[in-house]
């Protein structure tokens, strides 16, 4: 008996030593200084970005997930809270004090549970680190004299550090990580994904899909996070030598929740930054549900001018997007944080063969919409039409719209897709968006609108 527990101690010292030791810096603010500035900088976070309540079920699984890591967090506890930002692109940012914010995107991408647990680690462990509280302090202290970063460590270091601008909010300096930090998140990471029974490597091999996607030009969806998360060099390696040193171990393997959250996200239509940084522009909290008494369109027609066509809508709707995104034409209150509720929405597709007849090309296009938004289905046959003299199709489709109906059910959804050839071989499509019961009073401004259409 005793000589068991003999050798249990010896396997078991060499872990607790093979653990990586969060290091210190210099940092003038206190623990609770910073939880405080962090609990400020989350609220702003709220209000300027299309944050998804925690009711939503994708949270409550991200929030659990993310206690089960933060349990194994080394050094400091602090408040671990967790937040899904409903945004397309891949990214994910980590406030001092512990909030974590998960783009939808990040998780829409991740294929397997560990690659989502990877990114959280990878968060927690600037968290714990400091990185963001510790990179404001070098600024503060290379801005002031030290007699006064001296005297500043006590009660007014967030007064001061207001008042030099030192912030931790929306695309705050603060939140890019340096590669020295990254390299530090990812091997605090390793560790907490280890002692919490995700594969460490999945981590890696996540970072470096999206470098991968990025590098074949896929997309720039990939690379806010790289931006905020440079790749320090050698990841992968730099993860698996970190194992090495524990002791080999069985990991977990997907849960039936994720799973579940997988096939929910992929039927989610997250907004894209550019709508984001759109509306934050106009004013308007993203996070502002879709109201059916406001949407009612102007007769008066507005002229909007794309690269790639132009198009008239009503003077009281908005723009959402630029020239180089896909462009959402709403109004203001048709547009939630979940996605659009009236209004349409307009992009280029690009089919696989590219010279493709319109009419392949409607159908791939039409494969690939049903493939995220698994409930939307076909009523009757599409339709060959001429859209100012040139070449279309229209399809009608029916889903679920966003807006629930008393009992909190969701009410059904009318896509109307209309797609036209271009010249270069792409499709440019416009998907026209109302909730079933509105969509024979907003067809004829779809009609209005589609009439106006011309295409570059
Ligand atoms: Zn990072």
């Amino acid at each position: 008996m005793f000589a068991l527990v003999l050798v249990v101690c010896l396997i078991a010292s060499p872990i607790l030593e093979a653990r990586v030791e969060p290091t210190h810096g210099f940092d003038v603010f206190s623990q609770d200084e910073e939880i405080q500035l962090g609990q400020q900088s989350a609220a702003e976070v709220m209000k300027q970005m299309p944050v998804l309540p925690d009711s939503e079920p994708v949270v409550e699984y991200v929030q659990s997930l993310g206690a089960k890591l933060a349990q194994h967090a080394p050094g400091y506890k602090w408040p671990y809270n967790f937040h899904v930002v409903n945004v397309k692109e891949i990214n994910a940012f980590a406030l001092p004090g512990g909030a974590i914010f998960v783009n939808l995107g990040t998780i829409q991408a991740a294929d397997n549970e560990a690659q989502l647990a990877g990114v959280m680690a990878h968060e927690i462990s600037h968290v714990v680190q400091r990185h963001g509280t510790r990179a404001a302090s070098k600024q503060m202290a290379a801005q002031l004299p030290l007699a006064i970063l001296g005297g500043l460590m006590g009660n007014s270091t967030l007064a001061k550090a207001a008042e030099l601008g030192i912030s931790f909010g929306v695309g705050s300096y603060f939140l890019k990580n340096s590669r020295q930090s990254e390299s530090e998140a990812d091997l605090l990471g390793t560790d907490i994904m280890y002692d919490s029974g995700y594969q460490p490597q999945q981590m890696a091999v996540f970072f470096e899909k999206l470098e991968k996607q990025m590098g074949g030009g896929a997309s720039a969806l990939m690379n806010q996070f790289l931006s905020d998360h440079p790749n320090p060099g050698n990841r992968a390696e730099a993860v698996s030598h970190e194992v090495k040193t524990l002791p080999t171990r069985t990991y977990l393997a997907d849960s039936r929740e994720f799973g579940e959250i997988k096939a929910r996200v992929a039927g989610m239509k997250p907004l894209t930054s550019a709508q984001v940084a759109a509306m934050q522009k106009q004013g308007g909290t993203p996070s502002v549900g879709p109201t059916a008494g406001d949407v009612t369109p102007s007769a008066n027609l507005k002229v909007f001018s794309h690269n790639e066509y132009q198009i008239s809508y009503p003077d009281n709707w908005q723009v959402f997007g630029d020239q180089s995104s896909n462009v959402t034409i709403a109004p203001r209150s048709g547009v939630s944080q979940n996605a659009v509720a009236y209004g349409v929405m307009i992009a280029n597709y690009q089919p696989e063969d590219s010279g493709a007849s319109l009419d392949t090309a409607t159908h791939e296009l039409l494969a690939s919409l049903r493939q995220s938004n698994p409930d939307l289905k076909q009523i009757g046959h599409d339709e060959t039409i001429r859209v100012n003299g040139v070449a279309g199709k229209s399809v009608d489709l029916i889903g679920s719209s966003p807006i629930k109906d008393a009992q909190g059910k969701p009410q059904e959804e009318r896509d109307w897709v209309v797609t036209v050839q271009r010249k270069d071989g792409t499709v440019l499509y416009l998907v026209f968006i109302s909730p079933d019961k509105d969509f024979g009073s907003m067809r004829p401004t779809f009609e209005a609108m589609l009439r106006t259409l011309q295409v570059r």
